[in-house]
């Protein structure tokens, strides 16, 4: 099969030929129709989250067909189409995993960082972290709901019930959860880079109440912000845009550093958290909201061998909406 590998981090990725891996016990291989490109990627790529399996597949934002099964596995079969988010494997019985909180779990395996991920023609996963599709996506519309999406959701979902909802940095996951934040009756005011027209009318398009740049303040003050652009700086930023008693979170897995601001912008019980990772019920939760919503994603496609494009493109800004990679486009073979 073709691939896409991390050698080492700080290279670009590179094509290779490899033998497709074999589904072990509990494991379903699957043909890869499209997987999503996100931000952690790059994170990885750069070299900021540490020890990566190397050579390492990406990609964790993965939708295709099951082409295989392990022994033992019951929950899908031969033809099935599937989803395999970030969350890989848990080890099911640390204190976190006991209580509910497998996102948190003491020795968790993370696709396309600890496992192969889907930057691939096929893929396998542990079938027990996979998940139905629904119907009424196709396998590139439906890539980025696995990660921008799912963790977008768990995002949104620490807001609590703020009304009136920023949003920091206006990528993949702002776009969905945009919209189901509108389903929700909430209002959505977007902060892009300063000057980012384009994106300001993109999030508009998406349901935003207002748009501007992640240095202005906002028409009203914020119940709550959600940041997803990886820039400490809109830590106090954010802060300072909320009112009394709101709650400004963090979505992404890594960040700059957050620079000292006031005690007084945190007074008045602001605060600050982050989000980490998913839990499967996230994603049975999520998956049934983006088909009720619906949730319409706006998606780039490139060819597998262009992943490193896709990449660029995401890091400097130039993406609208979701980069998904079709990993097995007919035709290509
Ligand atoms: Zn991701
Ligand atoms: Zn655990």
């Amino acid at each position: 099969m073709r691939a896409m590998l991390l050698e080492a981090p700080g290279e670009p990725l590179r094509p290779r030929d490899r033998a497709p891996p074999k589904p072990g016990p509990g494991e379903v291989l699957i043909r890869v129709g499209a997987c999503g490109v996100c931000r952690t990627d790059l994170h990885i790529l750069d070299g900021e989250l540490a020890h990566p399996r190397l050579p390492l597949i990406p990609g964790h934002e993965i939708v295709g067909v099951v082409a295989g099964l392990g022994t033992g596995v019951k929950a899908f079969d031969i033809g099935h189409r599937v989803g395999v988010p970030w969350l890989g494997g848990t080890c099911g019985i640390c204190e976190f995993c006991a209580s509910g909180r497998e996102n948190l779990c003491d020795r968790p395996r993370f696709t396309g960082y600890q496992i192969d991920g889907g930057y691939a023609e096929y893929a396998v996963a542990d079938a027990r972290y996979c998940f139905p599709i629904p119907a009424g996506f196709d396998d590139v519309a439906a890539a980025p709901l696995l990660c921008a999406g799912l963790i977008g959701y768990r995002t949104l979902r620490l807001a609590g019930e703020a009304e009136r909802v920023g949003i920091y940095g206006f990528g993949a996951a702002a776009h969905i959860i945009t919209q189901v934040a509108r389903y929700q009756g909430r209002s959505v005011y977007a902060f892009t880079r300063t000057g980012d027209e384009e994106a300001q009318q993109f999030a508009k398009a998406q349901g935003a109440a207002w748009a501007g740049a992640s240095d202005e303040r906002p028409p009203e003050e914020l119940d709550a912000a959600i940041i997803f652009a990886p820039v400490g700086a809109l830590v106090p930023a954010a802060l300072a845009a909320v009112r009394k008693g709101g709650t400004v979170v963090c979505g992404g897995i890594h960040m700059s550093d957050i620079p000292s601001f006031p005690y007084d912008l945190l007074w008045g019980e602001r605060s600050v958290c982050s989000v980490a990772n998913l839990t499967r019920k996230d994603a049975a939760e999520f998956m049934d909201l983006a088909h009720k919503v619906p949730v319409r994603t706006t998606t780039q496609p490139f060819a597998l061998e262009h992943a490193n494009q896709a990449l660029n493109e995401m890091r400097s800004g130039k993406l609208q909406g979701a980069a998904v990679l079709e990993c097995n486009k007919e035709g290509q073979n």
